[in-house]
């Protein structure tokens, strides 16, 4: 698409553009300069895009394309009339839509015929030979992504339109979402190769890592988890916000011209166009991504090759990959053949090995995760999937066994979806027999015996007691982290010895370590469990931990209430927590609906600190936190910095923002994370954001890292 000339033109015209952002505030600039810049903006994004999102290969950093990016944003912004629809800032529309319109394909989108086995391959192979009459066929082989289809149309050099594949005939205009996929060129130099309009297919996909991802913030949100990679793809597809579309990171390959003319409307395929691999080679040069790994074989026997070798390697892909699609190259030939009702003539699916059986429900059981969230998992009778045995699989949630009706006893449609984790397709009901039971959610936790609590707009039943077993170590990594107590040497492998060997059974009992305990009672019971004696807590260690877990008993209440570990109270919670009340008595006895009240709580939240505090488990280990001396109230501080607030914005070059909040904390001064008129001091570290600028306008006293340390006492 670039030749290496242009992309070396096109780096120094990104360098002076970047030289030119700096040294010209959109402010100053006249009508006839931010057009000439526009232009230049326009072509070098559309370069980065390609080099980014075509050839995942960038040559600048995100943060110098953001300049370009922001720049382009801003003048058109100033000059509205300036705006063009093929400019990279307007891939995004604002509008929603409620019901995409139906348009007809400009050629139907027929579906491909499969086959199973090399022998299927010759078949098919025998057949192109009757129909063409020659025994030299060229075929193109490309590895088949599972993905969601669609069409895109051009019409001088610009997209038009981008539909789902639909019926085969009719697909939904889904123009607005396909824009927003970056691997999709807006404009495209299809009319140097003399194409005036043209239809190309594609699939929009979604790599594996991407599916995963979308998967467990899907099961967060209380959703039910998508099958597979091209539900997913297609459900992103189709919904009605092309911002949200954006953000799931969607890709796109295209992998066919069905229809291409010139100006005069004559048709290019079979004419100026001859070969399949021809094609590609004009979609690559303009621009697109197409499927990589594509082949020329010579021959049947060259395809059945190809094919076995990309089944073994398949796995490799950071995309689903369910097959190969051979095609006749020679489009004149695949004119010739033309197709069924069904299935064109000249093309066949080779698919891998299933990854779906059908097999029974035996049982279901449930599961404490390290979080509490309590997971039904299902027990199958042994099946084979895609060259793996599977006996167990997630039923994820109540919501997701309700959606799909699922019952013990059920035949069940199974798939490895995304390579990984197995997971129920639909249940087949035509099997069912009568003597299927309902799947019965336990009500209290399988490893405490704990009741269990789901709190508003969660699909997930958790366990919220913290002496829970299940929940025991990561409950106390946590308490022990930076941000909470803070205590250094209390990490994984401590906790761990720590939780096994029973010397701690809830984060309270730490208070009570000693030497004696740690040096003689902990190996003695790692040994009985016939487990290593932890040779990491040696006499000088198991000092050091004690005098950390001492001197975390003085933390600040927010801190406190934050390394409880409550259900949505994070750090920023716990603060605003901890300015409302003077101790976490307070806490525990204040109402719901006045928790409810506070500005940034609202009904999730109160609902998740009552439900924490109305276990009697969780009561017991305050009051024995409290026994121990770890102060569970307001303390003043009267340290330097009382009275003082701070706020951050920008990296410091000389520690984290955590360790500087703490510095401030620690001398009895104050650190908020919203810029208002009770700060007293705004701290200005590198790349500041726009707190800056907001605390300029309200005219605050703003310091430097510098003065910061100063003030600290660390200069
Ligand atoms: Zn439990």
């Amino acid at each position: 698409m670039y030749s290496e000339k242009e992309q070396a033109r096109l780096l120094e015209e990104t360098k002076s553009l970047l030289r030119f952002i700096k040294d010209h505030p959109i402010k100053k600039l006249s009508l006839e300069k931010a057009k000439e810049i526009v232009g230049s903006l326009r072509t070098v994004i559309s370069y980065h895009d390609w080099r980014y999102y075509v050839l995942n290969d960038p040559v600048i950093s995100d943060y110098e394309y953001d300049q370009l990016f922001r720049y382009l944003r801003d003048l058109e912004e100033k000059f509205p009339e300036l705006i063009s629809p093929d400019s990279p800032t307007r891939r995004v529309a604002s509008d929603v839509t409620k019901v995409f319109p139906e348009v007809p394909h400009l050629s139907k989108m027929l579906s491909l015929d499969n086959a199973y086995s090399a022998d299927e391959l010759r078949d098919f192979h025998r057949r192109v030979v009757q129909g063409i009459g020659t025994e030299e066929v060229e075929y193109t082989c490309e590895p088949k992504f599972d993905g969601a289809g669609i069409a895109l149309v051009y019409e001088n050099d610009l997209l038009q339109r981008g539909c789902t594949r639909g019926d085969g005939a009719r697909g939904e205009d889904i123009t607005p979402n396909i824009r927003t996929i970056r691997a999709i060129p807006l404009r495209a130099p299809l009319s140097q190769f003399g194409i005036h309009r043209i239809e190309i297919r594609g699939e929009v996909l979604i790599d594996k890592e991407s599916f995963r991802k979308i998967n467990q913030q899907r099961l967060e949100e209380g959703l039910s988890p998508f099958a597979n990679p091209r539900n997913a793809a297609a459900g992103s597809l189709r919904l009605q916000d092309p911002k949200e579309v954006a953000k799931k990171k969607l890709d796109a390959f295209v992998y066919q011209i069905t229809f291409a003319e010139n100006k005069k409307g004559e048709n290019l395929l079979g004419t100026s166009i001859q070969t399949h691999w021809q094609a590609m080679e004009i979609l690559k040069q303009c621009g697109f991504k197409v499927s990589w790994g594509a082949e020329l074989c010579k021959g049947i026997d060259e395809v059945i090759k190809f094919c076995q070798e990309w089944e073994q390697k398949r796995e490799e892909f950071p995309y689903e990959i369910d097959g190969i699609v051979i095609k006749v190259n020679d489009i004149r030939s695949q004119q010739i053949l033309g197709e069924t009702t069904h299935h064109p003539r000249w093309a066949i699916a080779f698919k891998f090995k299933a990854k779906q059986a059908t097999t029974r429900l035996k049982r279901v059981v449930f599961q404490v995760g390290r979080v509490g969230t309590i997971t039904p998992v299902g027990e199958l009778e042994p099946v084979e999937v895609g060259g793996v045995i599977i006996s167990r699989v997630s039923l994820f949630n109540e919501d997701f066994i309700r959606e799909k009706d699922i019952r013990v006893g059920d035949m069940v449609l199974v798939e490895r979806a995304g390579e990984v984790i197995p997971y129920i397709v639909k249940v087949i009901k035509e099997a069912r027999t009568g003597s299927e039971e309902p799947i019965v959610f336990p009500k209290t936790c399988p490893s405490c015996g704990s009741r269990i609590v789901r709190l508003p707009e969660e699909a997930a039943w958790r366990c919220v007691n913290m002496r829970c077993p299940a929940q025991l170590k990561e409950r106390l990594k946590y308490f022990a982290s930076r941000r909470a107590m803070d205590i250094e040497g209390l990490g994984e492998r401590t906790a761990r010895v720590l939780v096994m060997s029973r010397l701690v059974e809830d984060v309270a009992d730490i208070y009570y370590l000693t030497e004696e305990k740690l040096l003689k009672e902990l190996p003695k019971r790692m040994e009985e469990l016939g487990q290593p004696r932890p040779t990491f807590l040696g006499e000088l260690n198991v000092r050091k931990l004690l005098k950390n877990i001492e001197a975390s008993k003085n933390r600040p209440l927010h801190r406190v209430i934050y390394a409880l570990g409550i259900r949505y109270v994070g750090y920023a919670t716990a603060t605003l927590l901890a300015e409302m009340v003077n101790s976490i008595d307070e806490l525990i006895n204040m109402p719901e609906h006045k928790l409810e009240q506070v500005s940034g709580i609202g009904p999730k939240i109160a609902h998740s600190i009552k439900e924490f505090f109305s276990l009697p488990d969780n009561l017991k280990v305050i009051e024995k936190l409290k026994k121990a001396g770890v102060r569970m109230a307001k303390v003043e501080i009267k340290g330097p910095l009382a009275g003082k607030v701070f706020i951050f914005t920008g990296a410091l070059s000389s520690m984290t923002r955590d360790e500087a909040k703490r510095k401030v904390e620690e001398l009895g001064g104050k650190t908020v994370d919203a810029v208002s008129r009770k700060v007293t001091h705004v701290v200005v570290g590198e790349n500041p954001g726009s707190k800056l600028r907001k605390a300029q306008r309200l005219g605050l006293t703003i310091i430097n890292e510098e003065e910061f340390l100063k003030m600290i006492g660390e200069k």
